[in-house]
């Protein structure tokens, strides 16, 4: 299907919708728009520098600790921006109060930042909720986001290549290795998807990144090419996630 077609349908859909109900910021919460413009003013890169496989912050340029005993399975990972407001607001909003709007307005921004990093990615794979998590929430709000970035960049889109092996507690409050042993085979892959092919995996918000890197293994068991990984927001030691 022609991917631009798509993309001006779906976004009719928001601006018919915006026109009944005005929509409000999703990160400042003034009215008027789903993603403001002080608000996209405000987004917080990642600064240099940074470890060169898995973007965390660091004081010199090179791989991380982590990185340097052992690599993780994805090929890079980059985020977006720091987990701080407003983006800190906008992932709450997107994942506790359903707005599919705010998705699609920041995927503007994600793409932007996608398309600069250059890589040579097929096909869009959000990191999966497990069942009763889904049946709780009704939703992957990471799919909120995953799914109109696919289509601003032209590229597949599979939200159910990756399925959840089991539940896994919460990462938050648990150090790196507590997160690793947690993530540990928790997922696996459709290999006739994935076979070959080169996946963009996203999550909205990545600590140690040992979500992404158990995810990362299963896709690669199941055949495929790479992996690059991609998180709407980095969480810091300062944010109170315990990482050590
Ligand atoms: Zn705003
Ligand atoms: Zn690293």
């Amino acid at each position: 299907m022609n991917a631009n077609w798509q993309y001006h349908l779906y976004k009719g859909f928001w601006v018919g919708l915006d026109w009944l109900f005005p929509p409000v910021c999703g990160g400042c919460g003034s009215p008027g728009t789903r993603w403001c413009l002080g608000c996209q003013e405000k987004v917080q890169g990642i600064e240099n520098p940074f470890c060169d496989v898995c973007g965390l912050p660091q004081a010199n340029s090179g791989l991380c600790d982590r990185c340097q005993q052992k690599r993780p399975s994805y090929k890079l990972l980059r985020s977006w921006a720091v987990f701080e407001s407003p983006v800190r607001n906008a992932l709450h909003r997107l994942k506790y109060r359903r707005d599919v709007g705010l998705g699609e307005a920041l995927s503007n921004q994600v793409s932007s930042f996608v398309d600069q990093l250059n890589w040579p990615i097929d096909m869009v794979v959000p990191i999966p909720l497990g069942k009763e998590r889904f049946k709780e929430r009704g939703y992957n709000q990471v799919a909120m986001v995953a799914m109109p970035l696919s289509i601003r960049l032209g590229l597949d889109y599979h939200p159910t290549v990756l399925i959840r092996a089991r539940e896994t507690r919460s990462q938050v409050g648990l150090t790196a290795a507590e997160r690793q042993e947690n993530v540990r085979n928790a997922f696996f892959a459709d290999g006739k998807k994935v076979d070959g092919r080169t996946v963009l995996l996203m999550d909205d918000v990545s600590t140690t990144g040992a979500t992404l890197s158990s995810a990362a293994e299963a896709l690669l068991a199941s055949g495929a090419h790479d992996v690059f990984a991609i998180t709407l927001a980095r969480a810091l030691p300062h944010h109170g996630l315990k990482i050590v």
